[in-house]
C-alpha cells in the first residue's frame, strides 16, 4: 500500500466528535471534490466524486448519520482508465439545499442561479479542532504524499486556487509555509519538509503515520550520517597525507644536508616521530611524544622544520 493510501486509511477510522469538526471536514470535502448537478426548474444535486473506497463510505457516514441526509453511492468504472473506479455520492434536491445551507457554501447569481461557493466560510477555521478536522478532508479529497523513503513531499491538487488559498490559512496560525505552483490547468499546493510535513500528519490526527515517518526520518538521518562520516574520512585522510608528505620531504633534505643531528633536541625529536610514523594526524603525533605534546605544540615545532628546509 501506498504511504498516502496508509494515511487516509488511518483518517478513514477518526471518529467524528464534534458537529462543528464535521462541517470543516464536510466542507473540506465539497471544495476539493463536491460539484452541482442541475435538474432543470432552479433543482439541483450536490454530487461528489472520490476515487477511494474508504474515502466514500466516510463521506457516507458523514453525510448520512452526521447531517441525516439520504445521499445515493454508486461506482463508475472507467474501462478505458486500467479499470480505475470513482465513487460518485449524489445528495438531491431538499438534502442538496439543506447541506449547503448549513455548510454555508451556497450562492444565488444575480440572475437567479445557484453556484456552489468553494471559498470556505470564515466561522469553520476559527477553532483549532476544527482547522484540524478540515486538513483531514483536504487530505482525503486532494492529497498526496510521497513516500518518505523517497523524498519529503505532500501536496494537494486542485482545480482553481481556493484549496491552496484555504490550506495557507489553516498552516498558517500553525506557523507551516505552504508552497504552490501551476502544473498545467491545476494549482498544486505542497509542503516538502520533513517536520512540517510531520506538523501536518499530527494535525490531521494521523498519529501511525507520524510515527512511521519519524522512523525512517531517522534512518535517513544515520545513512546520511554514516555517508558523510565516510567522505568525512576520505577528506582527512587526504588532508593527512599531503601536509604528512610534505612534512616528510622537509625533513628528508635536512637529513640530507645533515642538519638533522645538529637541531635542538625538541626539533630533533619532532622530526624522528614524523619519519617513524609518516601516516597520524598532528595530534596523534603528539601523543606518541613522551611527554605527549598538544596539536598547537606538534604544529609550531613542525613549522619550525619546514622552515628551516626552506632555508637550505
Ligand atoms: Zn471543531
Amino acid at each position: 500500500m501506498s504511504f498516502s493510501s496508509e494515511i487516509k486509511e488511518e483518517l478513514h477510522r477518526m471518529p467524528f466528535h464534534r458537529e462543528c469538526c464535521l462541517l470543516s471536514e464536510l466542507a473540506a470535502f465539497t471544495q476539493t471534490s463536491g460539484s452541482l448537478g442541475f435538474l432543470g426548474g432552479g433543482r439541483f444535486t450536490v454530487t461528489y466524486q472520490v476515487e477511494n473506497a474508504g474515502t466514500a463510505r466516510r463521506l457516507f457516514r458523514m453525510l448520512k448519520e452526521g447531517l441525516q441526509l439520504s445521499p445515493k453511492l454508486h461506482v463508475m468504472e472507467h474501462r478505458r482508465l486500467g479499470g480505475t473506479r470513482t465513487c460518485v455520492l449524489t445528495v438531491e434536491e431538499a438534502d442538496a439545499i439543506h447541506l449547503l445551507e448549513v455548510l454555508d457554501m451556497m450562492k444565488t447569481e444575480s440572475d437567479g442561479r445557484t453556484t456552489l461557493t468553494r471559498t470556505l466560510p470564515r466561522p469553520q477555521l476559527n477553532k483549532q479542532c476544527c482547522r484540524k478536522a478540515y486538513l483531514r478532508g483536504a487530505f482525503l479529497g486532494a492529497g498526496y504524499m510521497t513516500s518518505p523513503e523517497k523524498s519529503y513531499h505532500m501536496e494537494w491538487v486542485s482545480e482553481d486556487d481556493t484549496l491552496a488559498q484555504t490550506l495557507e490559512k489553516v498552516l498558517e496560525k500553525s506557523e507551516i509555509p505552504l508552497h504552490t505552483e501551476q502544473r498545467r490547468s491545476h494549482t498544486v499546493a505542497y509542503v516538502d519538509s520533513a517536520q512540517q510535513i510531520v506538523d501536518v500528519l499530527a494535525m490531521m490526527g494521523a498519529s501511525q503515520a507520524v510515527m512511521e515517518m519519524e522512523n525512517v526520518r531517522i534512518t535517513r538521518q544515520i545513512r546520511g550520517d554514516a555517508n558523510r562520516a565516510a567522505n568525512c574520512d576520505i577528506h582527512n585522510t587526504g588532508k593527512i597525507m599531503t601536509a604528512s608528505e610534505k612534512q616528510l620531504a622537509a625533513i628528508a633534505r635536512l637529513r640530507a644536508a645533515k642538519v638533522l643531528p645538529t637541531l635542538p633536541p625538541t626539533l630533533r625529536e619532532m622530526a624522528e616521530a614524523r619519519l617513524a610514523h609518516p601516516d597520524l594526524s598532528l595530534e596523534e603525533l603528539g601523543n606518541s611524544l613522551h611527554p605527549p605534546l598538544g596539536k598547537s605544540g606538534v604544529n609550531h615545532r613542525m613549522r619550525r622544520l619546514m622552515a628551516l628546509s626552506e632555508s637550505l
